[in-house]
């Protein structure tokens, strides 16, 4: 019963690929070079999120996170390096609006092709909008150089994105865009920067541009990054329900353990599904909401509200289901540590729940409007 529905929507989707991924064994699909981000590929996975009209699966929200919280039960690496690749292809395709951009997209999904999405660059406690690439206006273009780390998929990508503060003609800056890069440049290099042993299947290196030459037609504009836009809006609600349904699954293959054991007690059993399914639940309530509504700064505020809340259920719910499991099976096999340590990164996605409160309770005693 538990994830019954999330894999029926995962095997309705893309038929056998969760069989292929139970083959696996769950180390394997943890370290660097992991089969299970090349089987997403094959099974035309990065077309998810991509509407029919681009060749993509055009997967409704709901089927999203469903598939999600499904893929991150099987491999918690590809769950949370998909993440990345799926808040890209929605983001491009809400900016989309000449027709490189439309074949962009037809490629991504007739060909599975995976975008990296570098935002973070390494600076700790800085807003995740701020960049410091260097960028120079050309003919045509922009010129960029920088480094983005961690920045996921980074060995599997086809192509990078790589977000800039976009100098305005006068030479102020002006605007966030985005600069869509073929990953085969000869400006792009790549580094090591993961030295964690949790999530290295999601290939979170450091990856360098150096003079790399983008054509204006492949730069979105993202608008002023002080302002929740409509395209900032949506991306910070899209991608807080993509990772916390990913990190949801993470924590739901430690419960599912102590289901497949019978270990524990049924009242403790039913207690940690019953918080499990009811973050699950919020997440679903949010996934329908932006099916039907306009998206708004109540959205963004929501979208928060329940990933802090998916945040904290993975704290309790995994530190009391590595108890159920019990020691011996802690001291076996370094899958429970694994699982455990990688469910709480979900903490460390911006924007951080302590660096958002003061904006959330100025927002919340109505002092002003939502500052992320
Ligand atoms: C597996 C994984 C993959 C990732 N892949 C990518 C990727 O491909 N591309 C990408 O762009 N990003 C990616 N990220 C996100 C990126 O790593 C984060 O931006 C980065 O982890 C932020 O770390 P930080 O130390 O700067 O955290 P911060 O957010 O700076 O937080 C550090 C601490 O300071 C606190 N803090 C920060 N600001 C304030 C404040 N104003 N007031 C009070 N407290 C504050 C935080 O709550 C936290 O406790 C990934 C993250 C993970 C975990």
């Amino acid at each position: 019963m538990f994830l019954k529905r999330e894999r029926e929507t995962l095997n309705k989707l893309f038929p056998g690929l969760d069989e292929n991924l139970q083959e696996l064994s769950l180390m394997e699909m943890e370290c660097e070079n992991s089969p299970a981000i090349k089987l997403f590929r094959q099974y035309g996975g990065p077309g998810l999120l991509v509407h029919n009209k681009y060749g993509g699966s055009g997967a409704s929200w709901l089927q999203a996170i469903q598939v999600q919280r499904a893929l991150g039960s099987r491999s918690p690496s590809l769950a949370v390096a998909v993440t990345m690749h799926h808040i890209t292809t929605v983001m491009i395709q809400e900016m989309v609006t000449d027709q490189s951009g439309c074949s962009l997209i037809e490629d991504v999904a007739k060909q599975s092709l995976y975008f990296s999405s570098g935002f973070a660059e390494g600076r700790t406690e800085s807003n995740i909008l701020e960049s410091c690439m260097q960028v120079k206006r050309v003919e045509g273009g922009l010129v960029i150089s920088g480094s983005k780390k961690p920045c996921t998929l980074s060995a599997s990508m086809d192509f990078m994105t790589a977000s800039i503060l976009r100098p305005s003609q006068a030479g102020q800056i002006s605007e966030l865009a985005l600069a869509v890069i073929p990953s085969d440049d000869p400006g792009i290099k790549r580094y090591p920067f993961w030295g964690s042993w949790t999530l290295l299947g999601t290939e979170s290196n450091e990856v360098k541009l150096d003079d790399v030459y983008v054509p204006e037609e492949c730069v979105y504009n993202m608008g002023d990054p002080s302002q929740l836009n409509s395209i900032l809006t949506k991306t910070f609600t899209w991608f807080q329900i993509l990772a916390s349904s990913a990190y949801l699954g993470i924590a739901s293959a430690l419960v599912e353990r102590i289901l497949i054991a019978k270990k524990g007690v049924a009242n403790e059993r039913v207690a940690l599904i019953t918080e499990i399914e009811g973050a699950m639940s919020a997440l679903e309530g949010i996934a329908y909401l932006i099916m039907n509504n306009k998206q708004d700064e109540s959205t963004v505020a929501q979208a928060l509200f329940i990933r802090y809340l998916v945040q904290s259920t993975i704290e309790r719910v995994t530190a009391r289901a590595i108890e159920n499991l019990g020691g011996i099976a802690f001291i076996r096999s370094p899958e429970i540590a694994y699982l455990f340590a990688s469910a709480h990164a979900l903490a460390f996605h911006p924007p951080s729940r302590l660096s958002v409160t003061s904006g959330l309770d100025k927002y919340l005693l109505g002092e002003g409007p939502l500052e992320i």
